[in-house]
């Protein structure tokens, strides 16, 4: 049965304060949820120790970043320009972990101020090795087989270029051998909305392979835990799973005497549902009566690719233009962004990216808003940035009810075409 969303931590009467205030479209981020995810996610049990490593993509604004750090978070990055984002907000390198598809230039120095590296394949393990012989090293295996919301977010198996496949940890182990490496870390991340089961059988699989290699020290188990988004999902008890995967970790340490330090990536589950994104309602049309109601927005693509890039449905919610919600006048109604192509919808139907399908809102009517929950991670950082030549969003940081911190401003025209020149023919 379809219902209505609710908003997960605005209040009604905020949205008209806070549109009028910065302007629409706009990013909201509560800082008490993201506390409190990331409260939750630093008390799982575990035998050994456990570091909660903030997965920077999802999430990379300054605030945000130097937020985590304040709360006592490690940082897990994509990229050496993540990294040098980490630093700018005033992390300590020593805190950061590299998992990068690209080795960019520069990776050397941040890697002697402290930053560890993990290498993604055997050709970054020698690429390591020759900088930084007799040195410690993390180690990333696909082992063949992953798990995730869709194949694009899976993560493990033979269709994903991530991490060493597993045959090869033999060679790895040559590799760092020659290079006096010392292999401390394993590291797996599977797929981003992953099933527990899955994790826990990658888990028994990673115990296998810290037996084969005895320096390991620490489990690193990646990110991709699943966050309750809509009323239709089910509650996901991270506790309880952390708790079998302790108990792996005492009967492994009851065979070989080793204590393991179990390390966590995750990205959704420490922000994703700690975003909003204020849109405001600039058009409805119809396509007549064997047709749809669509709202159009005055944001989309441009702030959040995920409904049409993985066929993601968000919490959708319309709030009038005076602050309240209307819980009574419900019905079917599609939501397009502004960009002027057919791709831009954010009612697609679930998991497919090749259809859309309404769903139950409040009616909407021109200047009322449209909320899209669970934009905290991987909307303002993964979007189509710029099309038809929209500037970027701002973002704004909620600390508590009507006190707001403006964390980035709006880009500006001057912004978007700063770096082009003319072409000077004669
Ligand atoms: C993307 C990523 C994460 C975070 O995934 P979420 O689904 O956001 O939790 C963690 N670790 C690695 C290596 C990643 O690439």
């Amino acid at each position: 049965m379809k219902t209505i969303e609710y908003l997960k931590f605005l209040e009604y009467s905020e949205i008209p304060v806070l549109a009028k205030k910065y302007g629409t479209p706009l990013f909201v981020y509560d800082l008490s949820t993201i506390k409190k995810n990331y409260e939750y996610f630093s008390s799982i049990p575990n035998a050994y120790g456990l570091t909660v490593r903030y997965s920077v993509k999802a999430n990379p604004t300054r605030a945000i970043l130097a937020y985590f750090n304040q709360l006592g978070a490690s940082f897990d990055v994509s990229s050496v320009w993540e990294a040098h984002r980490c630093i700018n907000a005033g992390i300590d390198a020593k805190k950061i972990l590299l998992t990068a598809q690209e080795i960019s230039a520069g990776w050397e120095t941040l890697c002697e101020a402290g930053m560890k590296f993990d290498a993604g394949s055997l050709q970054q393990l020698k690429m390591y090795g020759e900088k930084f012989p007799d040195t410690e090293v993390s180690v990333r295996i696909n082992p063949g087989f992953g798990s995730g919301l869709v194949k694009k977010l899976t993560s493990g198996g033979a269709h994903s270029s991530f991490g060493l496949w597993y045959s090869q940890l033999d060679e790895a182990v040559t590799l760092a051998e020659r290079y006096s490496l010392t292999i401390k870390r394993i590291h797996l991340h599977i797929g981003s909305g992953h099933d527990s089961e899955v994790l826990e059988k990658t888990v028994n699989y990673a115990l296998d392979l810290c037996t084969k290699v005895p320096t390991v020290t620490h489990l690193n188990l990646g990110g991709g835990y699943k966050v309750t988004a809509l009323n239709s999902d089910p509650y996901y008890d991270h506790h309880a799973v952390g708790a079998r995967i302790g108990t792996a970790l005492e009967k492994f340490y009851d065979k070989t005497g080793r204590e393991l330090h179990l390390e966590v990536e995750p990205g959704t589950f420490l922000i994703a549902l700690a975003g909003s994104l204020i849109t405001r309602v600039i058009d409805v049309v119809s396509t007549g009566s064997d047709g749809y109601r669509f709202i159009k927005i005055d944001g989309g693509l441009t702030e959040i690719m995920r409904p049409s890039f993985y066929g993601m449905l968000h919490p959708l919610v319309v709030i009038k233009q005076s602050g309240v919600a209307e819980t009574h006048d419900i019905c079917e109604q599609m939501v397009c962004g502004h960009c002027c192509i057919a791709g831009d919808n954010l009612t697609p139907t679930a998991d497919n990216t090749e259809d859309f399908a309404p769903v139950l809102l409040a009616r909407a009517e021109i200047n009322d808003y449209l909320i899209v929950e669970r934009t905290g991670g991987y909307a303002s950082s993964m979007n189509v940035k710029n099309f038809n030549s929209y500037p970027e969003a701002a973002e704004v940081c909620r600390i508590a009810k009507n006190n707001y911190r403006l964390i980035r401003e709006r880009q500006t025209l001057e912004q978007i075409t700063q770096n082009e020149r003319n072409l000077l023919l004669k």
